[in-house]
């Protein structure tokens, strides 16, 4: 022993075996990756794994739900593993079901396949932005493969059909095998993606399974876009996808679920791309707020959503001043009653914020960016639609001015010049819907 024991209180340990330190045996890290706060939910993987054998092997076979959940689902928090502790877990349910009494049960290798295709599917999904190490690529692939052997084994032998959800594994095997090829990034693995996504669309529309069918669709155009076979993917085809899969998510589980926090983190994104910032804004502050209480504030989708809403609540803005110069700053605040506007920058490219300096510059010298969420004020004739709520989604050339496409669709978008608009720094919440016609 060369710690102490006597601050054992105050850190983390594992709640199998109690030791704070690495895995005696194995080495491998104290983890946690599900939704346990404070001091609890920490372990070894290895220590999950015996846990999980123990509990499953009490559990057999007979119920599959029951047998794979020890693999998947923590007991303390009762919320999936995620990450690495996902991965070590599914791949330790391989092993276990591959070796011992299991091995020839289909549907309990299946099962156990199954939990690995997800833990992949889920990284690929949270990487696809960042970059994926080509190592959890090719295991994915790896992971996708074996799901689809074991699936051409059944239908070989059985003669009987297959069920659905068997069915609906084999299109998630096809959509993994897609988009590891995809995020390979050259154009070789984009046009191998446009073949797996295209499996998996025909699949889907075989068993008439209709979500799978939107989402690999448009898989399929992001490939062949990549591939440099397709157009460029049209983001408001993107933004009818995540709102279709949100929608899906809510309607098999809860908002709190990690699939629809991570999927309506996708939505947010898709909301900006086509310039609905005051819903995204809305939305994402939502979806913040119901990760952070469900999950806690370490949890990674906490986190990606966390850093998401700080993106979304800028507010960018260009000044012209001497000879023409135009420099870029984020809006901060009003002061003076909207005279005057707080602002942070400039901002240079990529963005240094420890260069930059507040100043204060009076409102008129402003030109709001695209995206920014405003309020109507001060109009004198169409005054119906002062205090009204919108987004600035493109530039009127002839008008001179950006379009405004108000939040109440009571009110048609029109062009509004910029002295009759202010930006919105925070998105108040919706109005609760009222009768009144006034
Ligand atoms: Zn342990
Ligand atoms: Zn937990």
């Amino acid at each position: 022993m060369d710690r102490a024991t006597t601050d054992d209180d105050d850190r983390p340990c594992c709640w199998i075996c109690l030791d704070s330190g690495p895995h005696a045996e194995s080495g491998s890290p104290l983890r946690r990756e599900c939704s346990c706060r404070g001091l609890s939910g920490y372990a070894h993987s290895d220590c999950l794994a015996r846990y999980a054998r123990r509990k499953s092997s009490i559990a057999g076979t007979a119920d599959l739900a029951a047998f794979g959940r020890p693999w998947d689902v923590c007991p303390n928090c009762s919320q999936s593993y995620r990450n690495e502790v996902a991965m070590d877990l599914s791949s330790a349910f391989i092993a276990y079901v591959d070796e011992g009494e299991h091995k020839k049960n289909g549907m309990a290798r299946l099962a156990a396949r199954r939990l690995r295709l997800v833990a992949f599917g889920t990284y690929l999904m949270s990487t696809s932005r960042s970059g994926t190490p080509s190592k959890y690529l090719d295991d994915a692939k790896e992971a996708a493969l074996a799901v689809i052997a074991i699936i051409d084994e059944m239908r070989a032998g059985e003669g009987t059909r297959l069920s659905q959800s068997v069915q609906i594994l084999e299109t998630d095997a096809y959509s993994v095998l897609g988009m590891a090829h995809l995020q390979q990034g050259t154009g070789d693995g984009a046009a191998e993606a446009v073949t797996y996504f295209t499996k998996c669309r025909d699949t889907c529309e075989r068993i008439g399974h209709r979500l799978g069918t939107t989402v690999a669709e448009s898989n399929m155009a992001l490939s062949l876009a990549k591939s440099g076979r397709g157009s460029v993917v049209n983001t408001s085809d993107n933004l009818s996808k995540y709102d279709t899969m949100y929608q899906h998510c809510l309607a098999i589980s809860s908002e709190s679920s990690p699939n629809s926090i991570s999927v309506g983190i996708r939505l947010a994104d898709a909301l900006m791309k086509e310039h609905h910032v005051c819903r995204a804004n809305r939305f994402m502050r939502r979806v913040l707020e119901v990760s952070r209480r469900v999950h806690g504030a370490d949890h990674d989708l906490t986190k990606r959503a966390a850093a998401d809403y700080a993106r979304y609540m800028k507010r960018y803005v260009v000044t012209v001043v001497d000879q023409g110069r135009q420099y870029h700053f984020e809006a901060l605040r009003y002061t003076e009653a909207g005279r005057e506007c707080v602002v942070r920058g400039p901002i240079v490219q990529p963005r240094d914020e420890d260069s930059e300096q507040t100043y204060i510059i009076p409102t008129g010298q402003l030109v709001f960016g695209v995206g920014i969420p405003v309020v109507v004020t001060g109009l004198r004739y169409s005054t119906s639609l002062n205090g009204k709520i919108g987004d600035l989604r493109s530039w009127v050339e002839e008008a001179g001015c950006f379009m405004v496409h108000f939040e109440d669709e009571k009110f048609a978008p029109r062009p509004v010049r910029q002295e009759y608009l202010k930006i919105v720094f925070e998105v108040p919440e919706l109005e609760e819907a009222t009768d009144s016609t006034a």
